[in-house]
């Protein structure tokens, strides 16, 4: 039959079946140029610091030299691979992506810790997923990765990480502008996605999905009986306080196991262990006005951590409808919607699973073995493996909601100098001091940093608020000076802050002694202003920050800019920094 077709528009990227990556090699480089290593993560994976300055480390980083693989034989334990996998992209299923332009090198044991993790490229060269594009990375966008993933990482938020940064000089790499290329070594437990479910769902490949959530219970978590106990009234999961605690605390095994009879689905206790990792996870995010930007189901990690930074930011001034992503008019991915999509990625893994969740408490039995075909929504027979399902992911949903609260709340409250939550807190300071800070154009973080140093004794009268009140105000010498209104509206909740940490920190003699309000012992003060410093960052990744950084390292040849940023990064918490 007539085509007007091509052979190129007929063939597009191949198809995988069967299997969830494909071993690939990356490109070999010449004179790439390491820019800058992570002390911590050389640390956490093991390595002595010195080891960066050797030609193998530099070759390794780069992919030119592989570890576990001789190319002389074509023999060893491991070969490079890019993973398969597919996703939701802003709410439309976008089918097989894949690692366009990251590649897998190994997996490592760090002999202290016993954390294994697996350690890629990204910006190696083509894969099978590349598609259309050139596997290629930029520098800018590299050095934003590099130096985020190790700031979170820092701020205590559970994220991939970055081992090192090299410059390919000779590459030229086209995007808007030509840019020159980089490769980033990254590194995590697990770089799974929901995404990688996704795709076999839209496959119908049962076996696969049930083999790859066997290895994530088994091989990336800690094996079956780590995962969550059977809550004692799951509509009700706030009501197992213990189940709530960051990080949630270990399991025995009995009580994984419940009364006979009564075993929960072993699937439906993944899921729920992926559900509370990502509520934990996006808490942490909204308490540190952290965004990611692309919240596409690729870009949402199995194991919760921050992964696949595009157009990420920390949030400046306060504006809960802020997103970072210029391509995002409805606002999916802004700072208000991130736990909100964040659920809706978990309802699309849910449904991934939804064929082992919903086989009932024994799911390797004859019944569900033997249905052949999968869940079919119009199939009476699998319409009671359906509706088991639904109702066991509505019922993670109330379970995510808790943990997100509960986290969010525990996070707020410390970086508020605060050691018991109060159910009014959450109106009286949390809401009101954003309102505040969106009303007036206060920036997040400093604000926090600005009020940790504070002591009640500086506060106790209002005229002394009023006048204090202007330091959380940007000092800017082209802006005007705050107006009387905006101060008084910081002073007005720095009186109940005041009263708070009077409430939460005196002693009966602080109520007795001032008659004005209350006061602090200074030996309670001081170790409220280090409790709050050790939560409360003075230095988040800007964007204007990491802007300035690219702009010395790609037009000014700068090289030690990095290390000093990166120190930072790792340093989020200091008052001042050496070196
Ligand atoms: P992202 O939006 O960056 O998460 O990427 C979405 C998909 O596009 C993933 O499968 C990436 O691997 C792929 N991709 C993005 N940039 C490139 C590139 N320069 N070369 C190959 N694949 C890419
Ligand atoms: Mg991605
Ligand atoms: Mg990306």
């Amino acid at each position: 039959a007539a085509s007007h077709k091509t052979p190129r528009d007929e063939i597009g990227p191949r198809q995988v079946r069967g299997a969830a990556f494909t071993w690939v090699r990356p490109e070999p480089q010449q004179d790439a140029e390491l820019l800058a290593v992570s002390p911590a993560a050389m640390r956490d994976l093991g390595l002595a610091l010195s080891e960066a300055d050797t030609d193998d480390f530099k070759q390794t980083v780069v992919g030119n030299k592989l570890h576990g693989w001789d190319p002389d034989t074509l023999s060893g334990p491991g070969y490079p691979w890019a993973q398969c996998y597919g996703g939701f992209q802003f709410g439309d299923w976008a089918g097989q992506l894949g690692d366009g332009r990251a590649i897998s090198l190994f997996e490592a044991t760090n002999p202290a810790t016993g954390v294994r993790y697996e350690v890629q490229l990204k910006g190696a060269g083509l894969t099978p997923y590349s598609r259309f594009a050139d596997g290629k990375a930029v520098l800018r966008s590299s050095i934003r990765e590099f130096v985020v993933s190790e700031a979170l990482h820092a701020l205590g938020i559970p994220t991939t990480r970055a081992l090192a940064l090299s410059l390919l000089p000779h590459s030229r790499v086209r995007r808007e502008v030509t840019e020159p290329g980089a490769i980033v070594v990254r590194f995590a437990q697990s770089w799974l996605r929901f995404g990688t479910f996704d795709l076999l769902r839209a496959r119908g490949d049962r076996a696969l999905t049930r083999q790859l959530a066997t290895y994530v219970a088994e091989s990336v978590f800690g094996g079956w009986d780590t995962l969550p106990a059977r809550l004692s009234d799951p509509e009700n999961p706030a009501a197992d306080a213990a189940n709530l605690a960051s990080p949630p605390r270990a399991v025995p095994q009995h009580e994984t196991q419940g009364p006979a009879g009564s075993e929960e689905n072993r699937f439906h206790r993944l899921y729920r262990e992926i559900v509370r990792r990502n509520a934990l996870t996006v808490a942490k995010w909204q308490a540190y006005g952290f965004m990611n930007g692309v919240l596409n189901t690729d870009n949402t990690s199995v194991f919760g951590l921050s992964i696949d930074f595009g157009p990420f930011a920390f949030m400046d001034t306060f504006s809960p409808s802020y997103t970072p992503n210029h391509d995002d008019h409805f606002l999916r991915y802004s700072y208000r919607n991130q736990p909100t999509i964040i659920w809706w990625n978990l309802v699309r893994l849910g449904e991934a699973l939804a064929e082992l969740i919903g086989a009932g408490p024994d799911c390797d039995a004859p019944s569900f073995l033997a249905a052949g075909g999968g869940l079919k929504p119009d199939d009476p027979a699998s319409e009671p493996l359906i509706a088991r399902a639904e109702q066991l992911i509505t019922l993670a949903g109330e379970e995510y909601k808790a943990v997100f609260l509960a986290e969010y709340k525990r996070l707020m409250t410390a970086r508020l100098g605060l050691r018991v939550f109060r159910e009014s807190d959450f109106e009286h300071l949390f809401s009101s001091l954003l309102d505040t800070m969106e009303a007036l154009e206060l920036d997040f973080n400093l604000f926090f940093r600005r009020l940790s140093s504070l002591r009640v004794s500086e506060i106790s009268t209002a005229a002394a608020r009023e006048d204090i009140a202007t330091r959380f105000f940007y000092h800017d010498a082209q802006a005007p000076p705050p107006s009387a209104a905006d101060r008084t509206r910081v002073a007005e909740w720095l009186a109940r802050w005041r009263e708070r940490v009077v409430q939460d920190w005196g002693t009966l003699e602080d109520w007795g002694g001032s008659g004005s309000g209350g006061a602090v012992s200074e030996a309670r003060e001081a170790e409220r202003v280090a409790r709050m410093k050790s939560v409360n960052p003075n230095f988040v990744p800007r964007g204007w920050i990491l802007d300035e950084v690219i702009k010395r390292v790609e037009k000014g040849g700068e090289r030690d800019v990095l290390r000093r940023v990166m120190h930072l990064a790792l340093h989020p918490f200091e008052d001042s920094w050496d070196g």
